[in-house]
């Protein structure tokens, strides 16, 4: 049986990320790393982004990054500005290829596809595979989207679309999300806020086929990736545990309003490089409870109130631009929480407190 120092248990965005945070730190040197990933081969599956609230290592993998964006209804839209922290999508395919070149320069990382050989009763253990269960009440965000090719110039990429409500609600919260890479190349996404047990909302790609040509008015363009996603906007139980560490979406990583999860995988693949060395004696890193506290009464007023979702997101950015972006990426301070919160509906959600 092999033994090694530490154990990555998935290979995706927290356990790669956090590989390649212990690699750059030299936190490797003398150490064995075993990662544990069942995956065949690794290629684009996924499109994260975020507004870049503060530096990370993936900058090079940045596909495109936006200062301008909107929301809208069917009757309203909103420009809003980012120029302070603008909005980045990173290629999943990037990131991985750059981080797995670094990490093979290494010879004492290891590559396994399941840990049955392994003996790992005096390793440390980061699992990042999520075990998240089907539970009456939880809301998931569930999406599907395509990235599209048109013929002839059609977007304009100097400003993506965060949400568009002005689609059909079905008594749920759904909007769409654009981001139009270049003006041929856009990411367009369908999104919904529910329990999953509604089948007749999942017939994503009708969804889009109509998104595309009622509404945005393109007939004809190819599609070059398409990606599905289920994000639990709840956190997974048990999360203290003596033999492993949880980490990604798996380890509470996930903003439960948002869905938002890249940035904090990076900033908790930073804390457990800085406490490497005493890391089962520290706390574990987790996102500001306040947050959580919030999210979860935001995402009750939503389940009971599902048309509000786009009253209560203009009213997010009713407040300064940078308070709402500081505040949807965690980022807050107490009078930025205030003023966000002065703008929600008061009876509404005081009533989900009470
Ligand atoms: C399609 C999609 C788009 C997203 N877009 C965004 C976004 O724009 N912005 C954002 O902030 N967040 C986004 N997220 C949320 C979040 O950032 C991602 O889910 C992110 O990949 C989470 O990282 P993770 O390492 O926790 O999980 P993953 O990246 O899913 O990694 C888990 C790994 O575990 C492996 N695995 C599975 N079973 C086992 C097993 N038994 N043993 C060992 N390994 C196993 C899997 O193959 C996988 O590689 C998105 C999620 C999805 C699904």
């Amino acid at each position: 049986m092999r033994e090694f120092d530490y154990i990555i248990v998935g290979g995706g965005c927290a356990g790669l990320s956090l590989a390649y945070e212990l690699e750059i730190h030299d936190k490797l040197k003398n150490k064995t790393l075993a990662i544990i990933e069942p995956r065949d081969e690794y290629k684009r599956d996924k499109t994260w982004s975020f507004w870049k609230v503060f530096s990370h290592n993936f900058d090079d993998c940045v596909k495109k990054s936006w200062t301008n964006f909107t929301i809208n209804t069917a009757n309203e839209t909103k420009y809003i500005d980012c120029k302070q922290t603008p909005y980045q999508t990173i290629d999943s395919g990037m990131f991985y290829e750059k981080i797995l070149t670094k990490l093979r320069l290494n010879k004492n990382i290891y590559y396994l596809k399941n840990a049955d050989e392994i003996n790992n009763s005096n390793s440390i253990i980061f699992n990042s595979v999520p075990k998240f269960e089907k539970k009456r009440g939880n809301l998931w965000q569930h999406f599907c989207g395509v990235e599209i090719e048109t013929d002839k110039d059609f977007f304009d990429d100097e400003i993506f679309n965060l949400m568009d409500f002005a689609c059909d609600q079905r008594n749920k919260v759904h909007f769409f999300y654009t981001l139009p890479f270049s003006k041929r190349n856009a990411l367009v996404e369908t999104t919904w806020i529910s329990d999953l047990n509604d089948e007749r909302i999942k017939d994503y790609d009708d969804q889009i086929d109509n998104y595309l040509s009622n509404h945005l008015n393109i007939r004809d363009c190819k599609i070059n990736f398409k990606e599905t996603g289920t994000i639990p906007l709840f956190r997974q139980e048990n999360l203290k545990n003596n033999k492993e560490i949880f980490i990604g979406s798996a380890g509470g990583m996930t903003r439960l309003s948002t869905g938002y999860t890249f940035l904090n995988i990076q900033e908790q693949s930073k804390y457990i490089r800085e406490n490497i060395e005493r890391i089962k004696s520290v706390n574990l890193y987790q996102i500001d409870k306040k947050y959580d506290f919030l999210d979860k009464i935001l995402l009750k007023v939503l389940k009971n109130n599902s048309s509000e979702m786009s009253n209560i997101f203009f009213k997010v950015f009713n407040s300064s631009p940078q308070t709402a972006i500081n505040f949807l990426s965690n980022k807050s301070n107490f009078f930025e929480d205030l003023e966000v919160i002065l703008k929600m509906p008061k009876w509404k959600f005081l009533k989900e407190i009470i």
